[in-house]
């Protein structure tokens, strides 16, 4: 990835992965290696390894690795230029300077973070008002009413926008121009051109971007006034289908468990992190936009939506299924029981019902079809118009699931919950599976195939050993002794560099290999190892003339017990007899 000369390579070149992954992984020296627990999967004993000299990393348990770009491209979910920009920045490597922007990008740019700034003089500004004033008192009472304590106000920055209608202002102004403040969104100005405060009487809840910077509030009425939820409006840092309440806390957790839970607003998904469950977010109101998904397809694509159970939280969950399908996303569907009589969003049933009943849910909340199939099973189907309804409204999910295996399969279950005799509905159903042309995807194997000791040193040797790499490429190509193994194509993507006499480079022939084979390859490189030798190579290579003697004494046989015809069979006997003294030689 890295071109040879490029800032890329220059930052390779200087980089130490130790370091860098380091500073996510806590690592222990151990042989040629250092080791920590995997930051990609959840584990109790390390089996993560970073190599110093080959710059590499490769986790057994999990089976990834790559260089240290690789590394912060995964840690951080951003692209490449990135990652070497943040790798630079953490070597202390200066970097060029990007070519200078326009003035109204400067200015742009100037301005968003003067923006940034607003809104964290004002969080300080609604904390004070919380825990200093008269006012605030009644405000903290209200939260502790609604099982909000002390910690969870700090936890989660909560605060509380006076009623004065100015007080924001005021403290602003002394900093900022109001037309400034005004682009921020928390101070609106009336038809008469007078500025005031956008929140008043409201308790602040910080909304902040995937970095964790503040770029909004969402306020809820402390008494009845209406609307009972308001928040910040679009401004130049903000909009609100980019972001996800509590991203920027849940990314670590949505890492490490690969699903994400989300709920409709700030308050449960307050909840449910108190509950010590951090990978959940909030889309906050309305259903899910395309840019959220976007953002949580960075870190995961199991998800289980846990809308409010009212009707705008089915209609909301039905439409961001909708989304979620296309994007390939595994979902489920928790929808709470009710709590007595009342309907339950996540806040109110872990309130009254206690997080361990809300765990329990979770982990058996149903498959998307499963959820719709409970709701369409609801209509009325004791009439052929009924089920055609029931239908209709299930088969565009149907649809919208890119694989075609699972598309029939869930077919065939909807005729049968839905008891659909009638062959027309059957063939609509199974058409509408079929007809979405899309791949089946191939999951990879997680367990690396078993190479053989033999396979595994000549490969190490193909990597390292920069004495007789290329008499040993050469060897192995004349003789086609790789050929047929399962590790052929781990085999091939060393020889071509090796034949040529150039420096092997790990990585670049790892990014030509497929996910399994390269997960073999890094095994191979981290195995602790004494000295190559020739010697070595040359019993090994012994190894694998016997395995192809093996293979072709094998084929020899089976073509004698075809019964061919005897000038066939005369030939075949005698290879098998020398096929036989090779063998035993070889032993
Ligand atoms: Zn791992």
């Amino acid at each position: 990835m890295a071109e040879a000369g490029s800032f890329a390579d220059k930052v390779k070149q200087q980089a130490d992965i130790v370091r860098v992954v380091g500073e996510y992984v806590r690592l222990k020296k151990s042989g040629q290696n250092f080791t920590g627990l995997c930051p990609f999967h959840a584990e109790k004993s390390p089996s993560f390894a970073v190599h110093p000299t080959k710059q590499i990393y490769h986790c057994f348990g999990c089976g990834v690795g790559g260089d240290v770009f690789k590394f912060v491209m995964e840690m951080e979910k951003c692209a490449f230029p990135e990652a070497i920009r943040i790798v630079a920045e953490k070597c202390g490597i200066s970097i060029p300077r990007p070519k200078d922007r326009s003035p109204e990008e400067r200015k742009e740019n100037q301005q968003r973070a003067q923006l940034v700034e607003i809104h964290r003089e004002a969080q300080s500004f609604f904390v004070k008002q919380l825990t200093g004033t008269p006012e605030g008192k009644v405000a903290r009472a209200y939260l502790e009413d609604r099982g909000l304590d002390a910690e969870a106000v700090q936890r989660f920055g909560i605060g509380y926008a006076p009623s004065g209608g100015d007080a924001l202002l005021r403290f602003l102004r002394t900093k900022y121009k109001e037309n400034l403040l005004a682009e921020s969104g928390l101070i609106s100005r009336d038809q008469g051109g007078r500025f005031f405060d956008r929140f008043r009487r409201r308790i602040t809840f910080p909304i902040s971007n995937d970095s964790g910077k503040i770029v909004a509030f969402g306020c809820r009425a402390l008494g009845d006034d209406q609307p009972k939820y308001l928040n910040s409006p679009e401004t130049p840092i903000y909009s609100k289908s980019n972001i996800l309440y509590h991203m920027d806390r849940a990314k670590d957790a949505l890492r490490r468990q690969d699903y994400v839970i989300l709920v409709e607003g700030y308050m449960d998904a307050i909840a449910v992190a108190r509950a010590g469950i951090s990978n959940v977010v909030a889309s906050c109101g309305t259903s899910l936009a395309e840019p959220q998904i976007k953002l949580l397809q960075r870190f995961t694509r199991r998800i289980i939506v846990n809308y409010d159970p009212d009707t705008a939280g089915q209609a909301a969950t039905e439409r961001s299924l909708t989304l979620l399908l296309e994007q390939d996303f595994e979902v489920r569907v928790l929808a709470l029981p009710p709590v007595g009589d009342k309907k339950a969003d996540p806040d109110l049933f872990i309130r009254e019902r206690g997080k361990d009943e809300y765990l329990k849910l979770l982990k058996e909340a149903p498959p998307y079809v499963d959820y719709l199939i409970a709701r369409a099973r609801q209509m009325d189907l004791s009439t052929g118009e009924g089920k055609r309804r029931a239908v209709n409204f299930l088969l565009p999910y149907v649809q919208k699931i890119p694989n075609r295996l699972l598309r029939s399969e869930w077919a065939t279950r909807i005729a049968q919950q839905l008891r659909l005799e009638e062959p027309v509905m059957r063939a609509a159903l199974s058409k509408a599976a079929t007809e979405r042309r899309s791949e089946v995807k191939v999951q990879p194997e997680l367990i690396s195939r078993a190479a053989k000791p033999a396979e595994r040193r000549l490969i190490r040797m193909l990597a390292e050993a920069d004495t007789f790499r290329h008499e040993l490429a050469q060897q192995l190509q004349d003789a086609r002794l790789y050929h047929g193994l399962e590790t052929e194509k781990i085999f091939a993507a060393l020889v071509v560099p090796s034949l040529s006499g150039e420096p092997v480079n790990t990585t670049e022939v790892a990014a030509l290999l497929e996910e399994r084979d390269r997960r073999l390859l890094f095994e191979i490189l981290f195995e602790e190892s004494g000295e190559l030798t020739k010697e070595e190579a040359e019993s090994c290579i012994e190894a694998l003339k016997n395995r192809q003697s093996e293979r072709e004494l094998a084929d020899v046989q089976r073509s004698i017990e075809a019964n061919p015809t005897a000038p066939e069979m005369r030939g075949l006997l005698e290879r098998k007899q020398e096929l036989m003294r090779r063998l035993s030689m070889g032993r």
